[in-house]
């Protein structure tokens, strides 16, 4: 009787933890109606990771290094080395980098970025390992939709391809794109400059579908002053700015004229170097912060 209770109990424990991994995997699957955006505190760069409600796995940037690599294990399931996307807003070693080293550890199912030339022993490594890569490559230009379920992206600059010019430094040549999901929307600019700003505001002005209007901004530049227009703020009019920078970067970014514009607006302010990482979820109709 004894032997048979302690089976019994065995058999109930196996039960339950069968149950919970299944839970556990349905749950990692991301079946759980909910968009998910974590800024990755990466330090002086750019990382943001995108988890849809179908359980799409997107990446706009990577920072400077191999951080990248313990933030994305932190997030995804061990067994799971796929991602779905890879977005490279601009070739500079801030946010390719560690895209290098994603590259190297797991298979990636799309790319999109500009296809724009530059001369980096880095930028020369991407070329490489995305070509060995063989995942499906789109150069970015504004119009693109990219459909991942309910979730969508509007690609908004460059207006044009820009395949095969050579930049000498590439800011201004960064993929912008809006991503959407039910009423909430999110614009990452990567770290195009006021000039670019300008120039998507006066396109926006003449065209009836174009629609900044976003509830959080990944604030351009991480902060500096050369980004973020007033003019720009107004029309994006976010509720929460994200400013991806690292602690006590060389760079004093972000600069006090952004935050002070920031602030001017009333955009609560969230900042890398000082929240860590910034997670962001949405389900459909408002978002939280953790
Ligand atoms: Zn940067």
């Amino acid at each position: 009787m004894e032997d048979r209770r302690k089976l019994n109990l065995l058999v109930i424990l196996f039960l339950i933890s069968a149950n919970v991994f299944v839970w556990q995997a349905l749950f990692n699957l991301g079946l759980n109606n909910s968009l998910e955006v974590m800024f990755f505190d990466v330090g002086q760069g750019d990382a943001v990771f995108i988890e849809t409600p179908h359980g799409h796995q997107i990446l706009i940037d990577g920072g400077p290094d191999s951080k990248i690599l313990e933030k994305l294990a932190k997030e995804m399931p061990f067994w799971d080395k796929t991602i779905d996307l890879i977005i490279l807003t601009h070739p500079e070693k801030d946010h390719m980098a560690g895209l290098l080293k994603v590259l190297e550890r797991y298979k990636v199912e799309q790319i999109l970025w500009t296809g724009i030339i530059r001369n980096t022993a880095d930028y020369n490594k991407w070329q490489e390992l995305i070509e060995k890569e063989k995942a499906k490559t789109t150069i970015a230009e504004a119009s693109q939709k990219i459909e991942a379920g309910r979730v969508s992206f509007n690609i908004l600059y460059p207006f044009e391809s820009l395949e095969g010019e050579e930049f000498k430094n590439s800011n201004n040549t960064s993929v912008i794109a809006q991503l959407i999901f039910g009423n909430n929307s999110f614009l990452f600019t990567g770290d195009a400059a006021k000039s670019v700003e300008k120039k998507i505001l006066s396109r926006c002005k003449e065209d009836v579908n174009c629609l900044l209007d976003s509830d959080v901004l990944k604030v351009s530049h991480h902060g500096s002053k050369t980004s973020t227009s007033e003019e720009f703020l107004r029309e994006v009019s976010p509720k929460i700015a994200v400013i991806s920078c690292g602690k006590n970067n060389p760079y004093h970014h972000p600069h006090q004229e952004v935050l002070k514009n920031l602030e001017k607006f009333d955009i609560k302010i969230l900042r890398t170097d000082q929240n860590g990482d910034i997670k962001v979820t949405s389900n459909g109709i408002d978002y939280k912060v953790k």
